[in-house]
């Protein structure tokens, strides 16, 4: 019988709450009780910062602010090429004056109402750029208040898409 079994405890319940976890490291984020006081950069040594956290391995603190320094930099590189893709795609595309796209398309993208996102039909893909600002010609927009540019759905490009969309999923807080 599983009836019962996955009722939470109150104390699980208060032991995640957050007012109760160990405080973080100000360098990695690593979890620390130690705090210390930060040494101004002008007065050599003199303790006169702020009180902050630190981890008491001063070694492995700095390998884990490299890894992350690292990671970003790769999560960086990484959003430059598949970006590098998408602009190469749609820069051997077409923006017909009226862009119809299929009600059925699947929609990538950020979901901010005047975000630039795609749409991905059968056998197109279309970068929708909001068109619809104060500001705007709107003489140029070829779907709504968008103007829709067409390229060919090749799975490159898909898999770009999909990618980059991911990162920026991941990236939110
Ligand atoms: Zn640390």
């Amino acid at each position: 019988m599983l009836t019962g079994m996955t009722a939470v405890t109150p104390a699980t319940a208060i032991s995640t709450a957050p007012h109760t976890q160990t405080p973080r490291c100000s360098r990695c984020g690593h979890e620390t009780r130690r705090l210390v006081r930060a040494r101004s950069l002008d007065a050599q040594d003199e303790p006169t910062g702020d009180w902050h956290h630190e981890c008491s391995n001063s070694e492995a603190c700095e390998l884990r602010q490299q890894l992350s320094t690292a990671k970003r930099d790769s999560a960086r590189t990484v959003r430059r090429a598949l970006d590098a893709v998408v602009d190469a795609a749609f820069a051997h595309g077409e923006t017909p004056s009226v862009a119809e796209i299929a009600e059925s398309a699947e929609r990538i993208g950020p979901a901010a109402r005047d975000a630039t996102h795609w749409r991905l039909d059968a056998s197109d893909a279309w970068q929708l750029v909001y068109n619809g600002r104060d500001g705007d010609d709107w003489s140029l927009s070829n779907c709504g208040t968008w103007i829709a540019r067409r390229a060919r759905r090749t799975p490159e490009l898909e898999q770009a898409l999909r990618e980059l969309d991911l990162l920026s999923t991941r990236n939110q807080p």
